[in-house]
């Protein structure tokens, strides 16, 4: 089912959904798989997977540096997609980058997700290699999420890269990233919104945005997004605070700004399962807002440990 098709059925009752991510290579999937089997109690119609790019690892020898080899640390997003949906019966929600692939590869991964019955696909730029610190297209591969997002909406119609003949269509809903702070890349939040617009003018049927701590800052992105002509649904990405140090980690990685009176109260709490009990407690603020302002859904990342997550759950649905 499309996550569209879900929000369409639910009729204006806000639904649950979580972002799972793949463990480090060679570690246990029945793990995390029973990790969030707490979390099925809310009955999310919809799982997200993450998917990693490879990143280029050291091989060294007595003598230094033999070779330097892409090792993709986080590797099984297909597989677990089809773990999951086997086991909770729920629709998996791959996530695709372009980040390390070429169009080529994407289009197998693509048909991999269509011959396992999924109707999602979560298309994004993919994040840059920790090495090189700006983002870098492998050759032969897209520069751009918008990029992909063709690809995507070519499948659907059933233009594939080489052939010769019209393929089979896919029929893949296409979600992509919106981003309330701004994206870091971007030269200002008017070209970001400009790119934001283009994604959906090219295909793209709704929106999941960065994770925030503060809802204005979500009600602000949903108004300019409205002024701009994107009608699509727009989903909070909701990650809880869970350790103090999460208040610098956070706002570096996903270039973030927390609200002060959140900084402050952390800043008091004595250790860090106090500022975990402080993060359930500002995610249900958060998430009682949200749900009377009438968002389609509330995704939560759930980042390894899911109790906080269970938590904020079972106090606003
Ligand atoms: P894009 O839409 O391509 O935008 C990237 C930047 O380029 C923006 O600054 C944009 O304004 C700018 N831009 C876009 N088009 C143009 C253009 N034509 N000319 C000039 N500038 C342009 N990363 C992963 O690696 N794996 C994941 O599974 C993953 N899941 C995510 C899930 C969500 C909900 C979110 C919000 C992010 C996720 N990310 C993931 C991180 C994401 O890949 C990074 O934030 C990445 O840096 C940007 O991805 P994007 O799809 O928003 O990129």
């Amino acid at each position: 089912t499309k996550v569209t098709e879900f929000i369409r059925q639910a009729q204006g009752k806000t639904l649950f959904s979580i972002e799972i991510i793949p463990p480090l290579k060679g570690q246990n999937i029945t793990e995390l798989l029973d990790s969030i089997e707490p979390l099925m109690e809310f009955k999310p119609p919809f799982v997200d997977v993450t998917y990693h790019r490879e990143e280029l690892i050291d091989i060294k020898g007595q003598n230094g540096l033999i070779e330097r080899i892409p090792i993709r640390k986080r590797p099984g997003t297909v597989g677990i997609c089809a773990r999951l949906m086997e086991r909770f019966k729920v629709d998996a929600v791959p996530h695709v980058i372009c980040g390390g692939f070429t169009k080529d590869e994407t289009e197998d991964v693509l048909f991999d997700l269509h011959y396992l019955g999924i109707d999602n696909v979560l298309v994004l730029r993919g994040d840059p290699e920790k090495s090189a610190g700006v983002f870098k297209a492998k050759l032969g591969g897209h520069t751009y999420a918008s990029e992909l997002v063709t690809q995507v909406d070519n499948m659907n119609h059933g233009i594939l890269l080489h052939a010769e003949t019209e393929a089979a269509h896919t029929n893949f809903c296409i979600g992509i990233a919106g981003y309330p702070e701004k994206h870091f890349d971007a030269e200002s939040l008017d070209t970001d919104f400009e790119h934001l617009k283009r994604k959906i003018d090219l295909g793209a049927n709704y929106i999941v945005t960065q994770m925030f701590f503060d809802n204005q800052k979500y009600f602000r992105f949903v108004d300019r997004c409205r002024a701009e002509g994107i009608t699509v649904p727009i989903i909070p990405g909701l990650k809880p605070l869970a350790t103090k140090r999460q208040l610098t980690v956070l706002a570096d990685i996903f270039h973030l700004e927390f609200p002060q009176e959140l900084v402050n109260e952390a800043e008091k709490c004595a250790s860090d399962k106090e500022v975990r009990q402080l993060g359930v407690e500002w995610g249900v603020q958060q998430c009682k807002e949200l749900i009377e302002y009438g968002v389609p859904v509330l995704h939560f990342y759930t980042m390894g440990k899911a109790d906080n997550v269970a938590k904020i759950a079972s106090q606003v649905f």
